[in-house]
């Protein structure tokens, strides 16, 4: 590829080098504050994954530069160049010290926004792709409902996949207001959108917790947990992960063997087989050599009843 094509491809990627943004995206955020007015009044911001930086640096613009007092924390996994008036975290916006350093920052007061453009390395299935995108937002939600203050706002990257309505449903239970923002700058191919959430409002009996991400109980927890935790359908894994995997064919002779099953393959009747199987008249018709029989008639009495598709 030239090194112009990209170029003439892309306008917002022209656009920000020409403006001095790290990221193309950055575009993306400047159009949702410019519809949703997300960055007014805000003092205390953060940035979850937040390198290369574009996201940090409207931030910076915006905020840092019209009040000094502003404070904007930005974490990411990887370090990033510096920006002014943006103290860079390197964390993962999954552990709970990374919540309490950021706090830590605003004086240990709650911030009025929160934003995340995370992605996690793509791996091109799309499938894993997806998952991996929903539980990084997951993520950014249960870390935002440790630092972010009461009426304040979220903003996070999301794929318009399969299961985004369950997504919805759940920002619902902890915002007044969820919309789904799809700014110009992202490329309508992509399935990419931006959930704007406003007016933090976690249900009455709600708890942070790290180690249980928006209280999604454990088989365990059940018995001691609260009104809202009985509200979400649980997802308990059973079994042992190091065992036998139902999606993996394995040769009928196995010498490595994990489970009770001898080293030599041999066949085995089923245990029960079914009683009235819909297969049995069939099996009785081939028996008496009269399966072909009854396969012509069918396939005659279909050509007669059924007229000729032109
Ligand atoms: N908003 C950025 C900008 O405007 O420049 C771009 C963000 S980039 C698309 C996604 C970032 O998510 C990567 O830098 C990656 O390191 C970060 N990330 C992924 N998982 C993370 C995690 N668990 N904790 C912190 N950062 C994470």
């Amino acid at each position: 590829m030239g090194k112009t094509s990209k170029d003439k491809r892309d306008i917002y990627y022209r656009l920000a080098k020409a403006e001095g943004w790290r990221a193309r995206s950055a575009f993306k955020l400047m159009q949702i504050d410019d519809e949703f007015k997300i960055l007014s009044g805000v003092t205390k911001a953060v940035d979850l994954c937040a390198a290369p930086g574009s996201w940090s640096q409207v931030l910076s613009r915006r905020l840092f530069e019209n009040d000094q007092n502003a404070r904007i924390v930005a974490v990411d996994l990887q370090p990033m160049s510096p920006l002014p008036g943006v103290i860079q975290l390197q964390g993962d916006i999954t552990q709970l010290e990374t919540a309490e350093k950021i706090i830590s920052h605003f004086d240990g007061e709650n911030a009025d926004l929160v934003i995340c453009d995370g992605a996690p390395d793509v791996t091109g299935l799309h499938s894993l792709d997806e998952y991996m995108q929903s539980q990084l937002v997951l993520a950014a939600l249960n870390i935002t409902t440790h630092v972010l203050k009461r009426e304040g706002n979220f903003v996070a990257k999301i794929f318009r996949a399969r299961n985004i309505t369950l997504l919805y449903a759940q920002l619902k239970m902890f915002f007044r207001d969820v919309f789904c923002a799809k700014p110009k700058s992202s490329r309508q191919s992509s399935c990419e959108a931006f959930v704007v959430c406003l007016g933090y409002n976690p249900p009455t009996d709600y708890v942070p917790s790290m180690w249980n991400p928006l209280r999604l109980p454990t088989y365990e927890d059940l018995e001691k947990s609260t009104p809202i935790n009985q509200r979400i359908v649980p997802f308990v894994a059973c079994g042992d992960l190091h065992g036998w995997d139902s999606d993996r064919c394995y040769p009928l002779d196995i010498d490595d063997l994990l489970g009770p099953l001898p080293e030599k393959y041999i066949y085995r009747e089923p245990v029960q087989p079914p009683t009235e199987p819909a297969y049995k008249h069939a099996v009785e018709l081939r028996r008496k050599g009269a399966l072909a029989k009854a396969t012509n008639y069918l396939a005659q009495t279909i050509k007669h009843h059924v007229p000729k598709i032109q």
